[in-house]
């Protein structure tokens, strides 16, 4: 059983270094990636800007690579430049990491009688040095100057994405350059908009990253109050991850730099890769606790441990290292993580604990959202609200259940420290609770409440005569015939010892006696043959005196199993009986008990 766990263990490593390489590859070949080497230039036709629509620029394009990023715009503009810009072709406009700058050239005609306004859009707002060169409405030259590594009031206009605003009069052709140069992956995704589609697609577009982010808020401040409240490490583990990964996908989305930072772009640019890795920390250490890693596989949570470890100084040395070399690494990270918690879910989740399906089935919705976003992006799945933004409601949905993991957690924290390790049973805290609670439902329905009083009779003697070992094999047996014999809604409890108590809500003093009757006898029964022990029994009940509280209740049942011991033990005694005789001579009881 162990040996194919390890075997599988072995085949998810293998399965992850796999992954891991592949993640590697893909990053090194991003900067190799370029324009195809067989495309014809000059054979792009200008976007036709004719009614409402929306215009994705892509077919339209020319590039240029610039590899030292030295191309003023007056050369790149001048004849010697003009043949050597190229069409993509089909080719990705995604370049993954370039050192180089990319120059974008195309041309927007109007054919119309009427000037238009349009307004170009670069989907990607990650590009630290965003250039655009156009001409006006009035034949000026302009030069927009911004990107994500400028201060934000260098926008036209004030969106997360970087737009070019134009006006193209009548009749007339515009050609427009834009210089792409960036630390991270360079994205180009350029798209024409009439001014009314762009503000129709911006009001939706807002509304829902204000719902994403609005539901990251409320759980970060419902999750804070948890925490404060119960002081659970959980939560702050959570916290640490959901603050994390929500500032992170914000900066993503370019909302952190338009809200909460617009005057510090270089402060926005380093937090991308520190969040990440803080994320990855929180996110390990999290999902370390709660699947409570280190009991169910010392092993796994090593490498866990490791990982997360891995992260934090990953966190720490981002702003000091280079942008590319710390993306590979927090790329690798991100994957080793996400593997490695799913192996460790799948360990809790075989151990069954309720926690384990929760944190599972939140994995499991992130991952679908990755798989649903990926299936779009090579067209296996069609591209609408549902699919382009599945990552995102995946990530919330993620969120949103692993604060149920949180919550689970502490349900079985809860029970944990109500049960009496060695036996399994309830123990004497769960007993007063539960005590004080029957109590006070007793006097206020006016019912029965019994309570019996359970001591092994000469346990010390066994003790010393066969060891303490046999001594916990001995409770253990005795426990277990007590809760085969106490149905609910009746309730057994270790008091601590070898004393147990159980709780009998409206039942009469008879009925209790019996139960206890019948108990005693199954203890001396089925004992005979190994342990060979017995026990006495105190009852007390709420039917024959109208005790003050439950704790007079407990001393009268205790009382009474003191006289039980008095008696010669192996005997149950009720507190009511004022002569000693022992109840089990009694067969007088009813059945129905
Ligand atoms: P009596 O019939 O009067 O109840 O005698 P007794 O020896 O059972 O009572 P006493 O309270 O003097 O001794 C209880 C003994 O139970 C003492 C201790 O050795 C033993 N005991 C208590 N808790 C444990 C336990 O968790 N494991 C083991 N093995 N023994 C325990
Ligand atoms: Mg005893
Ligand atoms: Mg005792």
């Amino acid at each position: 059983m162990a040996k194919s766990g390890m075997r599988h263990y072995g085949v998810v490593l293998c399965t992850l270094l796999a992954l891991i390489s592949s993640v590697v590859a893909q990053a090194g070949m991003g900067s190799s990636a370029g324009i195809g080497e067989d495309s014809v230039s000059g054979l792009v036709s200008p976007a036709n800007i004719t009614s409402g629509e929306r215009i994705d620029l892509e077919g339209h394009l020319e590039l240029l690579e610039d590899p030292d990023g030295t191309l003023e715009f007056e050369q790149v503009q001048s004849l010697d430049y003009a043949g050597k810009f190229e069409s993509l072709n089909g080719k990705s406009s995604n370049f993954g990491f370039s050192t180089s700058a990319w120059w974008a050239r195309f041309t927007l005609a109007n054919p119309s009688d009427q000037s238009r306004e349009v307004i170009v859009r670069q989907d990607y707002p990650l590009i630290d040095w965003f250039d655009a060169w156009y001409v006006d409405e009035s034949g000026l030259q302009q030069h927009l100057a911004t990107g994500d590594l400028r201060a934000f009031d260098t926008r036209p206009v004030e969106h997360r994405l970087f737009l070019i605003p134009m006006q193209l009069p009548p009749n007339s052709e515009r050609t427009v350059y834009v210089r792409f140069e960036s630390q991270g992956a360079i994205n180009i995704g350029l798209f024409a908009h009439a001014p009314v589609d762009f503000l129709n697609m911006a009001v939706r577009e807002y509304l829902a990253l204000g719902i994403y982010y609005g539901g990251f808020l409320v759980l970060l401040i419902y999750n804070l109050f948890m925490y404060l409240m119960v002081r659970e490490r959980a939560f702050s583990y959570y916290l640490i991850y959901l603050a994390s990964y929500g500032l992170y996908m914000s900066i993503h989305n370019g909302i952190s730099f338009q809200f909460l930072a617009p005057a510090y772009p270089f402060l926005v640019n380093k937090a991308l890769l520190v969040l990440l890795g803080i994320s990855l920390f929180g996110g390990t250490l999290f999902s370390r606790t709660i699947l409570n890693s280190s009991e169910i596989s010392p092993r796994g949570d090593a490498v866990a441990y490791f990982l997360q470890m891995a992260s934090l100084i990953s966190a720490v040395a981002a702003p000091f290292v280079s942008y590319h070399f710390m993306i590979i690494v927090l790329s690798v990270l991100t994957v080793a993580i996400c593997v490695h918690m799913v192996i460790l879910g799948l360990l809790a989740l075989a151990r069954g604990t309720g926690t384990a399906r929760y944190y599972m089935i939140a994995f499991s919705a992130l991952l679908l959202s990755v798989y649903v976003y990926m299936a779009k992006t090579f067209g296996l799945l069609p591209h609408n609200f549902f699919t382009q933004n599945a990552f995102q409601i995946g990530s919330l949905i993620e969120m949103v259940l692993l604060s149920l993991a949180v919550a689970s957690r502490l349900n079985e924290l809860k029970a944990e420290s109500f049960t009496d390790a060695l036996t399994q049973l309830y123990n004497r805290r769960y007993f007063n609770d539960q005590m004080a609670i029957e109590f006070a439902r007793a006097l206020q329905n006016q019912q029965d409440l019994a309570l019996i009083v359970v001591d092994i009779d000469n346990f010390k003697q066994f003790n010393d005569t066969h060891g303490h070992a046999k001594g916990d094999a001995a409770l253990k047996t005795v426990a277990g015939i007590l809760k085969a014999n106490v149905r609910k809604p009746n309730t057994v409890c270790r008091y601590g010892g070898e004393e147990f108590v159980i709780i009998l809500p409206e039942i009469n003093e008879r009925e209790a006696v019996f139960v206890a009757e019948r108990i005693r006898s199954a203890v001396e029964r089925e004992t005979a043959q190994g342990f060979g022990l017995t026990a006495s029994f105190g009852v007390a009940s709420l039917h024959v005196e109208r005790f003050e509280s439950a704790e007079a209740l407990f001393v009268a049942a205790d009382h009474a199993l003191y006289r039980a011991k008095e008696s010669g033990r192996n005997q149950v005694t009720s507190y009511h009986q004022k002569d000693d005789t022992p109840v089990r001579d009694q067969r007088s009881l009813p059945d129905s008990a």
